[in-house]
């Protein structure tokens, strides 16, 4: 190793603590440095927490060493230090940016209190504390508004379903999680959602919120109907943090800009996770945060080998409810161009879909819903890019060999 004497992470998230713990194996110290409270923890399974199946010491991730409670407010490149809300400046030869996401807060009249705080009863969903100030105000019963229907509104809605709510989900585009799934499968998951007491409304755009004495009552929709409400999430999206990177004057477009060694603008400074933005990709997942991750520990390491060149990343959803678990996972393009071949399964008794698009003899996407048996061999078709054999068998033994679910 060269100059990564003094390795500081900002953001202990899974990014930032899979990076300290890959060079702690390495023996590389690190400095992480995380502003929340709580021991980090895998975000992907709050919905877990909020639905009441996991407590939240499961789903902590194995503890790094060498972590440091505090925010950082700045950068100083020139210095090469960062400064934090509390406590003397941190020196760093080599700086990671992991500061992760924000949930993106829509633009709703009401939505601020005049003392510029969000209503009582009104919550995003993005991090532990959201998750037990949702757990702690939820009860069977209570009227609950999710305000988005993708990944993230979908899992809210279940879990507050299933700890008893009422819960209704408004959702502006025309289907529910429409960036991953295709129309069939999203009539899947709407009907899962209904199945569980879910009211779900499609193209339907909220525009007001009303609070009482400043707690939440009711959201206003664009057409003026109003849906009475005790407790709102609202799951709109996500926005890369990149306001320290911005002060710091590196490169930053969604998210903050690295090339195939993670580095950004600043060679000394390097970004990952759902905060960096690689060949014009901002993912917001688990599995290119943990790529990027490995990556950036081998290049620190001095691994000559080293580099990251994107990820080709599979949603996987897993709604479990009281009476029936429902799996989904989707990958590339599902929507169909001129030309494609698709082979397509469905069985609505058993509540499953499976459906794959080739084009040019290659995997290029796919759907299953409630039937996971064949997702590794198809990830692995589609992460390989090999074009297929032309007759068409593999296809179909792809979609269908149940033997394989890794
Ligand atoms: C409810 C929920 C469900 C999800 N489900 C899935 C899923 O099923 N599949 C999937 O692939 N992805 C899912 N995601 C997305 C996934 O959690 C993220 O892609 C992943 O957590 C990104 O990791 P990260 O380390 O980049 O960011 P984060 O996990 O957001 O961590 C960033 C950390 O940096 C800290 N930080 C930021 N700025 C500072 C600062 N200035 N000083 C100190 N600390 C700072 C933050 O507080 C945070 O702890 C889900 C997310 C949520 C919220």
């Amino acid at each position: 190793m060269t100059s990564n004497s003094r390795v500081v992470v900002i953001g202990a998230g899974l990014a930032g603590v899979t990076l300290a713990r890959r060079l702690g194996e390495l023996g590389t110290p690190v400095t992480l440095i995380g502003e929340e409270e709580h021991r980090p923890y895998n975000r992907v399974l709050l919905a877990e927490v909020l639905a009441g199946r996991y407590g939240p010491e499961v789903i902590a991730l194995p503890a790094p060493a060498g972590l440091t409670r505090a925010r950082v407010t700045g950068i100083d490149r020139a210095g090469r230090t960062v400064r934090c809300a509390d406590g003397p400046p941190i020196a760093y030869d080599t700086l990671v940016l992991a500061t992760g996401s924000n949930a993106v807060l829509p633009p709703l009249r009401g939505l601020f209190t005049p003392d510029h705080e969000l209503p009582e009863g009104m919550h995003a969903f993005r991090t532990m504390d959201d998750c037990l100030g949702l757990s702690g105000a939820v009860r069977p019963g209570i009227r609950a508004v999710v305000i988005g229907g993708g990944l993230l509104g979908v899992s809210a809605a279940r879990a507050l379903a299933v700890r008893g709510a009422q819960v209704v989900l408004a959702q502006q585009s025309e289907r529910l999680m429409e960036r991953q799934l295709d129309p069939a499968a999203s009539r899947f998951v709407r009907r899962h959602l209904e199945d569980l007491g879910v009211e779900v409304h499609t193209e339907c755009r909220v525009r007001d919120v009303r609070s009482v004495g400043g707690a939440v009552r009711s959201v206003e929709l664009a057409d003026g109907y109003a849906l009475g409400a005790d407790l709102v999430v609202l799951a709109c999206g996500v926005r890369p943090r990149v306001g320290l990177a911005q002060a710091a004057g590196l490169e930053v477009r969604t998210g903050v800009v690295v090339d195939d060694g993670l580095r950004t603008s600043d060679p000394h400074i390097h970004a990952i996770g759902d905060c960096a933005q690689h060949a014009g990709q901002v993912y917001g997942l688990a599995a290119p945060a943990l790529e990027q991750a490995d990556a950036l520990a081998g290049l620190l390491a001095g691994d000559p080998a080293a580099r990251y060149t994107g990820t080709r990343s599979l949603t996987r959803l897993t709604l479990t409810g009281p009476h029936s678990p429902f799996d989904l996972a989707a990958f590339g393009e599902t929507d169909l161009r001129p030309g494609d071949d698709v082979v397509q399964l469905a069985d609505a008794t058993r509540g499953t879909y499976r459906k794959v698009v080739v084009r040019d003899h290659r995997l290029v996407g796919g759907v299953l819903v409630g039937e996971l048996g064949t997702v590794g061999a198809l990830a692995r078709a589609w992460e390989g890019a090999e074009p297929l054999p032309s007759d068409g068998g593999p296809l179909l033994h792809l979609l269908t060999n149940e033997g394989d679910s890794r």
